[in-house]
């Protein structure tokens, strides 16, 4: 397989899966992470690699190192792989998605920023999500009438703050995710919601038109559910590692165990709670964004310029989601096809990095 992202939350854990599997590795890609990626070059013996700086490139113990975003889409394409898991963080994850699907790759999506950004473009026909919500999801679907998909949040960092310090909340805090741990990032958006909201975006995609819900499972144990119209709700339980939503990603076929089961009765109670609009104010525009799933975009491009305003302390927490609706409030165009998703991008960035 190719791996972008190779050196990420996810990425490391999809080698942990190669390795048991006996997956070979052609391709690596990282960013700055030299250390880690040197082990995994030692230990996969992939044929070509890419790193994000060109500066790094004597530091890495291969042959055949490339530097850039160019030279990660040319190896896409020069692979002989059939395979690309596409680990990468944000926007920057998309060209190498639409890459890998015009080499007609199937593609083990992590990536969830390609599909909120340009799902309109993309066929999903060859993408096999890497998330446990869509995973789920995909496990509890049968041949009956639904009538709602649920998934399900932890709520984050912040689900339990008093909501009035939240604004002055600072980066180390965002990352004080109570159960998974991920990249900053996704670690950061689970505490707007943003990421949930994602999620749903990504489902409306992948599994079409429908009614699509969240709510909070403070265990992260229930991934997903179904409500089905005869007034049956089924539910998706495992223990939180995302090995399970990787290994199908790889091979759908899987039968292996790959997690331990879910001890219900160590577990003890399980909660619920509803995702209100007070501790987590993008919430506001999600049922309109589930009608409008192409807007995705808007909100893409504001999350990211708004997050590099966080974490560059010129804006505070709260100042993520405002600066999200505002920017969705203006831009009301809608992508015609993919060069307009570049465009629009590069426009909302710029309006959120003019307003702080
Ligand atoms: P991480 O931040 O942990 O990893 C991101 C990876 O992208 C790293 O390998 C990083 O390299 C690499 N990277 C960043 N910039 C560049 C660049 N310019 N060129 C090449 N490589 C680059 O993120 P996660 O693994 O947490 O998340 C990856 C994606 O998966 C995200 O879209 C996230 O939403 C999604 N996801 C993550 C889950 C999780 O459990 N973590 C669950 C479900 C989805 P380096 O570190 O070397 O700089």
């Amino acid at each position: 397989m190719v791996l972008l992202g190779s050196t990420g939350s996810i990425g490391i854990n999809t080698l942990l899966v190669a390795s048991r599997f006996n997956i070979s590795v052609e391709v690596l890609v990282a960013g700055k992470n030299i250390k880690v990626l040197n082990e995994q070059i030692k230990e996969h013996s992939p044929k070509v690699v890419v790193i994000a700086d060109e500066k790094d490139i004597p530091s890495v113990n291969h042959s055949r190192v490339y530097a850039g975003n160019e030279a990660i889409l040319q190896v896409i394409a020069d692979s002989q792989s059939e395979l690309v898991v596409n680990a990468l963080v944000g926007f920057l994850g998309l060209r190498p998605t639409l890459k890998a699907l015009e080499c007609n790759k199937k593609v083990a999506l992590a990536n969830k920023e390609s599909l909120v950004a340009c799902g309109a473009f993309i066929d999903t026909k060859n993408i096999q999500p890497i998330d446990s919500e869509h995973f789920g999801l995909w496990y509890l679907l049968q041949d009956r009438p639904v009538q709602k998909m649920i998934i399900t949040a932890s709520g984050g960092a912040f689900r339990d703050w008093d909501i009035k310090k939240l604004q002055n909340a600072t980066l180390a805090d965002t990352q004080k995710h109570p159960n998974w741990s991920m990249g900053q990032k996704i670690t950061i958006d689970s505490a707007t919601m943003v990421n949930k909201m994602f999620e749903l975006l990504e489902a409306r995609w992948l599994f079409g038109e429908g009614h699509y819900d969240a709510i909070i499972e403070t265990k992260s144990l229930i991934h997903a559910l179904i409500d089905f119209k005869d007034g049956s709700t089924t539910a998706h339980f495992a223990n939180a590692s995302m090995q399970l939503p990787i290994a199908f990603a790889l091979d759908k076929q899987m039968d292996e165990n790959i997690l331990e089961h879910v001890n219900l009765v160590k577990t003890g109670g399980l909660e619920f709670r509803e995702i209100t609009r007070d501790r987590y104010p993008v919430w506001e525009i999600k049922d309109e964004l589930l009608q409008n799933p192409e807007r995705g975009l808007i909100v893409n491009a504001a999350n990211e310029a708004a997050i590099e305003l966080f974490i560059n302390k010129e804006i505070g927490f709260m100042d993520i989601s405002k600066n999200i609706i505002n920017a969705y409030e203006k831009f009301t165009q809608v992508a015609q096809n993919v060069d307009d998703v570049f465009l629009i991008d590069k426009e909302v960035r710029a309006y959120v990095r003019s307003c702080k």
